[in-house]
Formats: structure tokens, sequence, C-alpha cells
């Protein structure tokens, strides 16, 4: 444990009914006596308590005291918790307070999460999941967090490796005791047990990154040739109270993203510069980002003018695939009787590129709610919770991966020497997901991710 006592703002800054001030560490008990000039209350019991500058003794704000004693704390530590009431000048006043305490210093981001780490309480995924949780914005997401936080995924990674680590322990004993009497057919068993691990971890893999993906969002992307009315498309979709948040980035040439909602799944709309073939300048660069993003995108809306109809841009019809859905913009400008159809056959839907299209109008919102449907459903395909947790980050993949990749040298080993370095560096592989092992390097860089105060 640190002799170092940090104290941070857990609560989000700014106005607010309640702010939460925590404080961790061997100062912890020390500093609520002398900013409350009480004693410490009983354990994990509320007290009313009025904050004191310790310069002055003037009373800087009242509220309520917790006292977390080691180690039964969110850290491990001696925890103390103010509630006091959010502001900004009561937050200043308070961290001058705890400032002017001997020993006291402002957490770093991630800290409080971190010593929690280090003292024990929970494994690396299930410090990554309450990261997520906390930036979940969406139920889907949420929920996914919620899992990895509860250790479902750790427990997994924890249980291939201790397989791994009784597989080991079978080599040792062989390559130790050669002499002695082994039964023959256990290594050939350890052998069977580790093939079916190494497809339980590559079937793990093979999961269509959703875990990732609905961390992250699902990337859609609007394509189309310049005014068939893709940025308008993008303003009737982020006027739907699905909207979380409308970005607007540099000019019109760049991509514009929206981050939407749809039925709990996370996505990211993005409008992009119009595909046009004699392009110059700025323009060819934004087109480039355009093509650069769209094909990189998870789905693709390619927007048609229909007022065209049958004649369809060339270029975004070449880029219509299973991960596409046309739409046919513009459909206020028709008159009785134009634009597609196919006559007599009611119900039957017009297809472009072999897609059922979905006609609309950005202007008039018509065929909006029927998008959203078509996409909402496409969108889940993609990221539907499955009953296992799914990996969420590139971090655990490049572990799985390098884990897999040393059972397959195992498979091969010509002895039992080597068989044996193999599968301590699957283990070690999967050990680092969860912190088990060396991870000191990594630590930085996840924790990093988090706020201050957490
Ligand atoms: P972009 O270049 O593809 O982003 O196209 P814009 O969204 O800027 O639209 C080009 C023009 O078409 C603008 O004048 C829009 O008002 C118009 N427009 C876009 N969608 C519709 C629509 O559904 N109906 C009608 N009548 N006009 C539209």
């Amino acid at each position: 444990m640190t002799d170092e006592t940090i104290f941070a703002l857990a609560s989000a800054p700014g106005r607010a009914g309640v702010a939460v001030f925590r404080v961790s560490g061997p100062g912890a008990a020390r500093a609520f006596v002398d900013l409350t000039r009480r004693a410490l209350p009983p354990p994990r019991r509320a007290v009313r308590v009025h904050l004191c500058s310790p310069a002055t003794g003037e009373v800087l704000d009242d509220g309520l005291g917790l006292w977390f004693p080691a180690p039964k704390s969110f850290t491990g530590e001696d925890v103390a918790e103010f509630q006091l009431h959010g502001g900004r000048a009561v937050e200043a006043a308070i961290t001058e307070a705890l400032r002017g305490l001997e020993g006291l210093r402002l957490a770093e981001p991630g800290e409080f999460t971190r010593r929690a780490f280090e003292n024990g309480k929970f494994e690396l995924t299930a410090a990554e999941g309450l990261a997520d949780l906390v930036n979940a914005e969406t139920e889907a997401q949420r929920r996914q967090a919620r899992r990895q936080l509860e250790g479902e995924l750790g427990a997994i990674y924890e249980g291939w490796r201790g397989r791994l680590i009784e597989a080991l322990a079978h080599y040792e004993a062989v390559i130790d005791f050669t002499d002695e009497e082994l039964p023959a057919d256990l290594s050939r068993k350890v052998n069977h047990k580790m093939l079916g691990l190494k497809e339980e971890i590559a079937q793990h893999l093979d999961d269509k990154r959703r875990g990732e993906r609905l961390r992250d969002g699902i990337y859609i992307a609007i394509i189309g040739a310049p005014n068939v009315g893709k940025s308008s498309l993008l303003n009737a979709l982020a006027r739907r109270d699905a909207a979380i948040v409308a970005e607007t980035a540099g000019t019109t040439r760049d991509v514009i993203e929206v981050h939407l909602d749809l039925g709990g799944f996370p996505v990211i709309v993005a409008d992009t510069a119009g595909l046009r073939e004699a392009a110059e300048g700025v323009e060819r660069e934004g087109i480039r980002r355009a093509e650069a993003r769209a094909a990189e995108a998870d789905i693709r809306l390619a927007l048609f003018d229909i007022t065209l109809w049958p004649e369809l841009d060339a270029k975004t019809l070449a880029l219509v695939n299973d991960d596409t859905v046309p739409i046919l913009n513009k459909a206020d400008l028709l008159g009785p009787g134009q634009g597609p159809g196919v006559p007599g056959v009611p119900g039957v839907k017009v297809r472009v590129g072999g897609r059922p299209v979905v006609i609309a109008s950005a202007k008039t919102g018509a065929g909006m709610a029927e998008l959203l449907e078509c996409l909402e459903s496409m969108v889940s395909n993609r990221i539907e919770l499955a009953g296992s947790p799914a990996l969420t980050r590139a971090r655990h993949r490049d572990a799985l991966e390098e884990s897999v990749d040393a059972l397959s040298r195992f498979a091969g080993a010509s002895e039992e020497a080597l068989a044996a370095e193999d599968l301590r560096l699957a283990a070690r592989a999967l050990g680092r997901i969860t912190g088990r092992v060396e991870v000191d390097d990594i630590l930085d860089v996840i924790f990093r991710d988090f706020c201050i105060g957490k």
C-alpha cells in the first residue's frame, strides 16, 4: 500500500444538488477529523458534518460525512467521503482546504480505481467495465459494461488460465520425474483438453467484434452523389429523439457525425462529402476521406435522387452490398404515377443493387420511421448481446490471439520442455487480460482513460 493520501471530487464538476468528495489513503482519518472538527463516526454511517477551513476555522459548507476504514472501502484503503453542495465555489474551497492538509494531494485520473485494483478489489477487466459504465450512453452499452464490471468476462479468462496452469503442472511433472511412473495416457488426455481449450478461445475470438462494436458504436456512413440530400438526411435523423449529440466538424466538406440511440444500441451516423469524379483541392481531400469512411463503415446508407429514376448514380450504385440500405430520396417531388414501383404487384419492394430500397423524403420526413426500423434490425443483428459476454477491447483480442498461437505451437511441439513453455506463454497472455501477471506497463495505458475522481 502507498503512504500517499489522495483526494478528488468524485462527482461531475459544476452546479449540482450534491457533490461528492473522496479521500483515500492513510491520511483519510486525519483529514476527516481536521476538516469536520469532530471524532470519526462509526464505519459506513452517514453523519451530518460542517466542513471548516483548517486555516481560519470558517465553515465552508455542510453536508454528510462517511468513514470507510480499510479494507472495506472502494479502494481497499481508509476512505473518507463528503457529500456537499455542488458548485464551483464550494468545490474550489473544499479542494483548497484538502490541499492544505499535510500529505494530501489531488488524485490522478483513474487513481482511485487503480488503487482498488492494486489492493485486489477487482481484476482488470472489471476495472475496464467500470470505465465503460461511466461512459455508457445507451442501454445495451450499460448492460455490457455491468456484466464486465460484475466480473463475467474476467471469470471466463481466469477459468481458462486455471486450466492452462493445471496442464502445465502435468508437463512439469513429466519433465521433472521422467523415471517415475506416470500414467501413459495422461499426456494424451492433457493434449486433448488443450485442443478443446484452443477451440473455445478461438470461438470466443470469432465474435464479429460484437463487444467492441457495442462499446464503440456501430458506424454508419451516408454516401451518394452531391445534392442527393445527404446532409438533409443526417439533419432529419438528428432531429429525432434518438439523437444523443450532434457534432459538427470542420468545414462542410469534412465528415459530420451524429450519435444515435437506436433501440438501446449506439450508432454513429456520418455524412460524407459527395462522391464525384472531377473534384479538385479541398473537395478531393473531402472525397478521399468520405471514401475511406464509407469503406470502413459497418453499414452504408446509399442515397439516390428518386427524380432521376431509373438513372441511378453509377458510382454510388457500385458501392451497394449486403451492408447497404439503398434510399431513394426526394419522394415528395414525384408527381402521381411517377418514379419506381412494381405495377400490378402490390407490396413487392423495389430493389437497387439487389437490396430492398427505402423510399424517403428528408424534407417531409416520409420514410424515416421505416429507415430507422430497418437500421435497428441491421444494428441489433450485428451487436445483439450473446449469451456469453463478449470481449470489448483490442487489448483483450491481442492477448487472446497470443494465447491461441501459443496453443497451436504447443500442439506441434517436439518435446515436453517446449510444450510446457508454450503452455506457460498461453497462460501468461491470459493473465495479462485480468491483470494477474506482469501488467505494470499496461496499467498506465488503461487508467489514463479514466477521469479524475474515478
Ligand atoms: P448533399 O449534397 O447530398 O448533402 O445534399 P443536401 O442535403 O445539401 O441537399 C441538396 C438539396 O436538395 C438542398 O436544396 C435540399 O434542400 C434538397 N433536398 C434534400 N432532400 C430533399 C427532399 O427529400 N425533398 C426535396 N424536395 N428536397 C430535398
